[in-house]
């Protein structure tokens, strides 16, 4: 994979969280071909189009970050949307990317695919052994069928698909709205605001004992080029850091970075969600990879980065 700097490769849904980070990684060693298209040059629901871009500009290979993605709130709002739009994007893909001669593609999940009591830490081979979290399951079972889809094409006509599942991850181009972003983008911009109005008190959600994994995107970035150069396997890969926090000492260290001064006030009228959620990384581990950026690094990059980009 990292033999020819210019082969033509696909990055979809690179202005997102995943996408930009594997395009930052591609350009800093040394890619010179990347094929990108914003949501309005293509969209990735209309089959035909799909298929139109894939016959004429046959990249070599494709990385798939293109999903519609939210918290709690959108999934439960928008069920419908959430299965049928990732359902379409995935199988437009990964059947245009077939039929057009491409070499590998890598899709890309997230851990809610296992079982809401899924065995901690998860490994890969807890998929499909029960109920899923009933909150997530519209995205969830699209992203299942994303990764089935890869296995039977890599069976049936013995095409390179392969599927890569992140952990919680977090930095530049993160979503930091402060209802319906996730917990370290939400207590990083909440903090930010405390320290710039001289607030004296933050409030944060819950009790602060639920332990949570956190992997920055660079890592996650590195890892999707891991893939891409050494693992070409019919089982998907876990993709996280190994290590968890509390939520109270992630809110600690968010503080810290921020510079924050003031009190941490807990609302334990607000839900703490599930006690665990820590993802076997074992795998990739013994494929040869580790992760590079500790949390608190990667805290104060994402940090630099949201005051940088904040007024946007
Ligand atoms: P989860 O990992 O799917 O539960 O998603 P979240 O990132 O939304 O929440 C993780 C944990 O952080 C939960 O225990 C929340 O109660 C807690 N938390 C604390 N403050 C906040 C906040 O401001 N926003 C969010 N989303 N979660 C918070």
């Amino acid at each position: 994979f990292r033999a020819d700097k210019t082969a033509k490769i696909c990055v979809l849904g690179h202005r997102g969280l995943v996408g930009s980070a594997i395009v930052r990684k591609l350009r800093e060693i040394g890619f010179t071909n990347l094929l990108l298209r914003t949501h309005s040059e293509l969209d990735l629901t209309r089959q035909n189009d799909v298929e139109s871009f894939f016959a004429f500009e046959k990249p070599r290979f494709v990385i798939l970050a293109a999903a519609k993605v939210g918290g709690i709130h959108a999934n439960n709002t928008y069920p419908a949307d959430f299965i049928a739009i990732n359902l379409q994007i995935q199988t437009n893909v990964i059947d245009s990317s077939y039929r057009h001669g491409v070499q590998k593609l890598l899709f890309l999940g997230s851990s809610c695919i296992y079982p809401k009591f899924a065995p901690q830490p998860i490994p890969e081979h807890a998929l499909l052994t029960g109920p899923l979290e009933p909150t997530n399951e519209w995205y969830a079972v699209a992203k299942i069928a994303g990764i089935k889809m890869c296995q039977a094409y890599r069976i049936q006509y013995g095409w390179d698909a392969i599927s890569a599942m992140p952990t919680n991850l977090y930095g530049p181009n993160d979503n930091f709205h402060p209802e319906n972003s996730h917990v370290l983008p939400a207590l990083m911009r909440r903090f930010h605001e405390a320290k710039v109005n001289g607030a004296k008190e933050v409030v944060v959600w819950g009790t602060g004992s639920p332990l949570r994994e956190f992997l920055h995107v660079d890592d996650l970035a590195d890892a999707v080029v891991f893939l891409m150069e050494s693992y070409s396997g019919l089982v998907h890969v876990n993709v996280g850091s190994g290590k968890e926090v509390t939520i109270k000492e992630l809110a600690e260290l968010v503080k810290e970075v921020v510079g924050f001064e003031g009190q941490l006030i807990w609302d334990s009228s607000k839900p703490d969600g599930t006690p665990r959620k820590l993802m076997d990384s074992s795998k990739l581990a013994e494929l040869g990879w580790t992760p590079k950026v500790s949390l608190k690094d990667g805290l104060v990059d994402t940090y630099k980065w949201y005051v940088e980009n904040v007024k946007q």
